[in-house]
This record gives C-alpha cells, sequence and structure tokens, in this order.
C-alpha cells in the first residue's frame, strides 16, 4: 500500500470517531445476508421512516390522510403499494416549510440540488446521517469492482461534486472535463499515470469520447476499474472504454437526489440494489401499478434520509426489475440499466469535447424558469430560456455562461421563449440532439 493510500485508509477508519468504518462493515455484513433477512431490515426502516414523515413532515402527513394511508397499520411490505406516490414537481411546489422534517437538529441538513439534466432542478435536503452511508455505500461498491481502500481514484465532471476533499489524507482526486481539449488528452493521461489512478468514475458518454480519441492516437493505459454511470451505457461504449483502459466497466444507477443506487457486480447481469438503503420498485407509468420484468418508471424511497424524506418519489427514468436472482451470490435485488437520460459527448471540430452532462444553467443564477439546449444538424447550439425578470439581461448571462464551455468556432444561439415543449414522451430533456 503506498503512503497516500494508508493515510486515507486511516482518516477513514478514524472518521468521525468510527462512524464511518462501522457504517462500511455493517453495510458489508449485508453482502452475505439471505434475501428474507434482506427484506426483514427493509420492512423495518420502511415502518420506521413512514411514520417518522407522517409525525414531522406536514407534506405527508397531508398525503398519507388525502390516501388514506395509515403507517401505524404498516403491517409488511405487501402494503407498501398503498402508500401515495410522490413527485419531484408536488416536493418543490410543496416549498421547504411543508418538506423539510421537524425536530431534526439543523447540523443534520446538508442542502443540495438536483443538476438540470431534465427539467428544473430541486433543491432539497440530505440528512448528514445518510451522507455517511452515502459514502460508505460508494467505497463498498468500488471494494466490489476489485479496487483496494485508498487506491487513488478519480471523479470526472463538469464541477467538484459537494463535498469533495482533497488533500493528504484523501486519494480521491476531481478532475474538471469543463475545457477538455484534444491537445489536454495526454495531460490526462499523465495524470492518470502520475496519481496511479486504479477507479474512474464518469459519464459513459464522456469515456467513450476520451477513449475514442485514444484508439486513434493508440494510447492505452491500465486501471482496475471503470464505475459509469450518470446516463445510459451503450454497449458500444462500454466496449470501446474497456478496451481503452484495459479495463472493466462496471454501469451504475445514480439519482440527482444524491443518491447512488444500484451497480453491476463483474458477471453484468444486471444493477444490484442495497434493499436495506432503498426501496426500489418500476412502476406503470400510467396506472402506478407495480410493474416486474417488464420496463417502467423508476419509483424509490431512502430509507436513510430523515431530514427530507424521499416515499415513493417517482424518477425520471425508465428500467426493469429483475424477478431472477444473480448467481454471484449477492443477494441484493437486480434491476435493468436505466433507459433514459442519453446525452452526448461530441469532439467539435476545433478539437474542443463538448460534454452536455456538465451543462448545468441552474448552476450559477435563478433567473430561468426553464431551460434546453438543442444541438442543431448543422453545428448550431440553440440555448432555448424561459427568463425570470429582464428577458435581455438573463439572454446575455446566459450566453456569456455558455461561452465559457463552446469554443468560438460553435455558432451560438441563446432565445427566449415562454415555455419549454415537452417532447413525445412528455419530458422536457435539458439536451436534444438534432439527428
Ligand atoms: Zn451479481
Amino acid at each position: 500500500m503506498r503512503f497516500k493510500s494508508f493515510l486515507h485508509y486511516l482518516h477513514f477508519r478514524f472518521k468521525r470517531k468510527g462512524d464511518y468504518w462501522r457504517t462500511l462493515l455493517e453495510q458489508i455484513s449485508y453482502e452475505n445476508m439471505p434475501l428474507e433477512e434482506l427484506r426483514r431490515i427493509q420492512f423495518e426502516k420502511t415502518k420506521r421512516l413512514l411514520i417518522h414523515a407522517y409525525e414531522n413532515v406536514p407534506f405527508y402527513r397531508k398525503k398519507f390522510d388525502a390516501a388514506g394511508f395509515n403507517p401505524y397499520k404498516f403491517k409488511s411490505m405487501k402494503q407498501y403499494s398503498s402508500v401515495p406516490v410522490t413527485t419531484k414537481e408536488e416536493l418543490r411546489n410543496a416549498g421547504h416549510e411543508q418538506t423539510k422534517a421537524k425536530g431534526i437538529p439543523a447540523d443534520r441538513f446538508v442542502s443540495d440540488k438536483t443538476a438540470g439534466s431534465t427539467g428544473k432542478p430541486l433543491f432539497f435536503f440530505k440528512d448528514s446521517a445518510f451522507e455517511v452511508s452515502e459514502a460508505c455505500a460508494l467505497l463498498r461498491e468500488h471494494l466490489r469492482a476489485g479496487v483496494s481502500i485508498g487506491d487513488p481514484c478519480v471523479i470526472l465532471r463538469g464541477n467538484p461534486p459537494k463535498g469533495l476533499k482533497q488533500g493528504l489524507f484523501h486519494s480521491t482526486y476531481f478532475y474538471s472535463t469543463k475545457k477538455f481539449e484534444e491537445e489536454k488528452l495526454l495531460d490526462f493521461l499523465s495524470f492518470l499515470k502520475q496519481k496511479r489512478i486504479q477507479i474512474i468514475d464518469g459519464f459513459p458518454s464522456f469515456l467513450a469520447a476520451v477513449a475514442k480519441k485514444m484508439r486513434e492516437k493508440g494510447v492505452k493505459l491500465k486501471t482496475k476499474a471503470i464505475l459509469a454511470g450518470g446516463e445510459m451505457l451503450f454497449p458500444e461504449q462500454r466496449k470501446l472504454i474497456q478496451e481503452a483502459f484495459s479495463s472493466e466497466v462496471f454501469d451504475r444507477y445514480g439519482a440527482a437526489e444524491g443518491m447512488g443506487i444500484a451497480m453491476e457486480c463483474n458477471l453484468h447481469n444486471g444493477l444490484h440494489y442495497d434493499p436495506t438503503r432503498f426501496v426500489v420498485e418500476v412502476l406503470d407509468e400510467k396506472s402506478h401499478e407495480t410493474l416486474v420484468d417488464k420496463e417502467g418508471v423508476v419509483c424509490l424511497t431512502n430509507l436513510e434520509n430523515y431530514a427530507m424524506p424521499f416515499i415513493r418519489y417517482l424518477m425520471n427514468d425508465r428500467a426493469v426489475l429483475h424477478s431472477g436472482r444473480c448467481s454471484c451470490g449477492l443477494e441484493f435485488p437486480l434491476m435493468s440499466s436505466v433507459k433514459g437520460r442519453v446525452l452526448d459527448a461530441l469532439w467539435t471540430r476545433s478539437g474542443k469535447l463538448l460534454d452536455f452532462n456538465m451543462l448545468d444553467p441552474y448552476e450559477h443564477y435563478d433567473m430561468l424558469d426553464g431551460f434546453q439546449m438543442v444541438l442543431r444538424k448543422d453545428g448550431t447550439i440553440e440555448a432555448r430560456i424561459v427568463p425570470l425578470g429582464n428577458p435581455e439581461q438573463v439572454k446575455r448571462a446566459v450566453e456569456k455562461e455558455l461561452r465559457e464551455y463552446l469554443d468560438s468556432s460553435i455558432k451560438l444561439l441563446v432565445k427566449a421563449v415562454d415555455s419549454i415543449p415537452p417532447d413525445r414522451t412528455g419530458k422536457r430533456p435539458c439536451v436534444v440532439v438534432e439527428r
């Protein structure tokens, strides 16, 4: 073990008086548990959360009452489908006064927001206890992918993820994809070598674009594992990435609401999710009937966020929940790769990598009520905005922001509109690529 990796391990071992370490060991113990036992823990945690939400969150009290759902009479997961579903719009419209839990110490609220990959963002709160659990679950996924604690890891994003710490005790690095150019490819590869990166975490479209360039230039590199998430991972992309980095690629599913939900095992039969942390369902889009082995919309409950509960929360993603078990030995249930959020990373003619994942127009200003980027066939980028306030002022601010990402050879057109029309599926994706 390298010295820095050892420091990272030590730091994690004793972080928050051993809180992290205890949580990690507990989570690892679930990996060897039979499904019935996991389901029992899931039921207990669900019941506790439902009662907490009813007693402390006005939004859920009203919702449960209106639906005639009584959490005190919740006796088994068979009754779970009678818990009313919640949408992002409902949570946003209700406001924090209604959706934040009472009786939770202020220091447990960690504010966050969803990235703008579809529609408008949601500003929400995470429970600090959930943050601990989330960090441990991520580490557990790394371990499952064959990486050791303290092995250097790089996270590729436009902006650094919230809460990511860098320094002597940390071997997780952040690398900005914001201004990624062809000439910088070699810098990036030497960064990976210099830091002896063993695990890369990034969006499939970005990783695939880099891998393609590596193939063109005849460069290869070896890492232990690649975690690809945030959008759909196509088989072609997986192959490309796998070859360029001589490394196994693991598909991951995470929600914009700050939750890492599921990841493939090394048999790649689907993505496993931990039923002691989440309840994952797939529902029929219209009737909200529960579907198994059939594609529908993902609906989930985060069993660990008490600060602002997400209960039977409808996601914008489509997937299949599998009834079959995986032969890898892990009894965590399986879901398919998520179908949705197909974004693109493209190399422009001048050799700049455009990664639409990193375009988050809501990051810097609260002057928008809607946003959509359209990449036209002729290469022009049309940014449609629904401005709040002075349209000319908003247009100028958006243009300035986008120019930071786009080089001058790209034609940019910022257009103020009254609303963003939904596509065929009823969604309002942030990025549309005309083909
Ligand atoms: Zn498996």
